[in-house]
């Protein structure tokens, strides 16, 4: 029997070892954080705002908020590497198994987001229905511990607070994995490895891939704001789809600008990466504010002489924590547009209350390049002509929100590296996916290609 190693136990290495379990391969787990019941007992006594999710099974937005998007094309695109039929396939088999394992919303479309397709289009804007869950961060742990219960029943061995650290190659292909825990350092022997360490482990990929001689390259940055505005404001399109995706392109530069992460009855969140914050948001089932908030992003691609997306997008977010005083920026959007700084007596003022009183009032346009603040601006004035009142004076702006896309090894239709023979690698931290459902479905396809080559 083949021996098979998977690296991260987020949505992409969870279903990867799922799948293979469950067809009576040996597979080993390896997460450097921590166990599942550890997490859940974790998030149960922290405070109300979420912050501060402690890494291990399940993955990092596992154990936040849980907005299914069964789209083949949300959070990246799954045609990339499978036929529509299959990518539609493999999302309804992932649905299934988060049903089964306590999910019971029903997701469908709805009859009005048509109507709203075509609103927006005469606008100038993209509005893309979709089938969407929406799970809660109060209740998602629950879920996962359940399916990680079903994946040890299977015989997946799963060992935590255990960090690969290196692989083992011999003649061009992979043969073992070196592993950490604590202090202790062992090698597992692998006939094929998956590598699924989602974004704060791409850093690791990185020099892995350049130590190895692995071949990749660099993806977009999304980088932008946090909008947030009573929930009046997004109550008619919220409506109609939980997590509506827009997509505008602005007038002055021709950028892509999109919403994500919509979060009805919400809040907003800081998130510390060490050296800078960054803004993010979610929401629950039981407990619920009077404001909803979405990313509001730009995309960046960078060609010569700079392609690295990475570095360009720690500098804007170090930049915009050291004008915050080490805190992330709030600021009303009417202070933007007149050229000022905002208080807490300008905010005060306001209509919309902050969810996230931990935070500067300051200057986003001190804060990032012209061009992110002039397309934010102008995205924001074209998406009210959708959405009445969200470029209101008194909606807030967080900023920082950075999603960083990890850089994409060399890789073919079946996600295997190139230069490295049954090495597999799946997820966000591979820059294959940006989202729970297509990170689970980049695990899927590498396991069922496994499997065919096991047989
Ligand atoms: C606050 C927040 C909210 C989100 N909300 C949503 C949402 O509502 N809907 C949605 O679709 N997506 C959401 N996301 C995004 C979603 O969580 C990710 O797209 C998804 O978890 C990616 O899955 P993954 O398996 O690729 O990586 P991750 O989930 O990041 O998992 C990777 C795992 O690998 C481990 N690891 C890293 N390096 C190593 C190593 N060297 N050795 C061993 N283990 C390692 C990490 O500890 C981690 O547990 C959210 C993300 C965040 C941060």
């Amino acid at each position: 029997m083949s021996k098979i190693v998977v690296i991260g136990g987020g949505p992409a290495g969870m279903f990867a070892a799922y799948e293979l379990s469950k067809n009576g391969q040996e597979v080993t787990l390896v997460e450097a954080g921590f166990d599942v019941e550890e997490r859940k007992k974790a998030i149960a006594q922290e405070d109300s705002a979420g912050q501060n999710y402690i890494s291990g099974m399940g993955g990092s937005g596992t154990f936040s908020d849980g907005k299914l998007n069964l789209h083949p094309l949300i959070g990246g695109d799954l045609m990339e590497f499978v036929p529509r039929s299959r990518a539609d396939e493999l999302i309804s088999y992932i649905d299934s198994i988060f049903t089964r394992h306590g999910v019971s919303q029903k997701a469908e479309i709805s009859p009005d987001a048509r109507k709203l397709e075509i609103r927006a289009m005469k606008e100038g804007l993209k509005y893309i229905p979709i089938r969407q869950k929406h799970i809660g961060s109060d209740v998602l742990p629950s879920v996962v511990v359940s399916i990680n219960k079903e994946m040890e029943s299977f015989g997946l061995e799963v060992l935590i607070k255990t960090a690969a650290t290196d692989l083992i190659i011999k003649n061009g292909k992979v043969t073992g994995v070196k592993i950490k825990k604590g202090t202790k350092e062992s090698i597992l022997p692998a006939d094929y490895v998956i590598i699924a360490p989602g974004r704060a482990g791409s850093q690791w990929l990185l020099d892995l891939a350049k130590k190895k001689g692995i071949g990749f390259r660099y993806g977009p940055l999304d980088i932008g704001v946090r909008v947030e505005v009573p929930d009046e404001v997004m109550e008619d399109t919220t409506k109609i789809s939980w997590d509506p995706k827009f997509h505008i392109r602005t007038k002055k530069y021709d950028d892509f600008v999109r919403t994500f992460c919509t979060n009805p009855s919400g809040f907003v969140i800081t998130e510390n990466y060490g050296k800078f914050v960054s803004v993010n948001g979610h929401s629950m089932k039981n407990k619920t504010s009077h404001n909803t908030n979405f990313a509001f992003l730009v995309r960046i691609n960078l060609t010569q002489p700079v392609e690295n997306t990475t570095q360009y997008g720690r500098s804007i977010c170090m930049l915009a924590t050291t004008i915050g005083g080490g805190k992330a920026i709030v600021q009303r959007l009417g202070d933007l547009k007149a050229g000022h700084r905002s208080t807490w007596e300008r905010i005060n003022k306001s209509y919309v209350e902050p969810t996230n009183k931990d935070v500067t009032p300051g200057d986003i346009a001190m804060a990032m390049p012209a061009r992110i603040v002039e397309d934010l601006v102008e995205g924001l004035d074209q998406l009210a002509k959708v959405i009445l009142g969200v470029n209101d004076q008194s909606t807030l702006l967080y900023a920082p929100e950075v999603k960083f896309k990890s850089i994409r090894l060399d890789i073919t239709k079946q996600l295997e590296t190139v230069q490295v023979k049954n090495l597999f690698t799946a997820g966000d931290g591979a820059g294959v996916s940006g989202g729970i459902i297509p990170a689970a479905a980049t695990g899927l396809i590498t396991a069922r290609e496994i499997l065919k080559r096991c047989k």
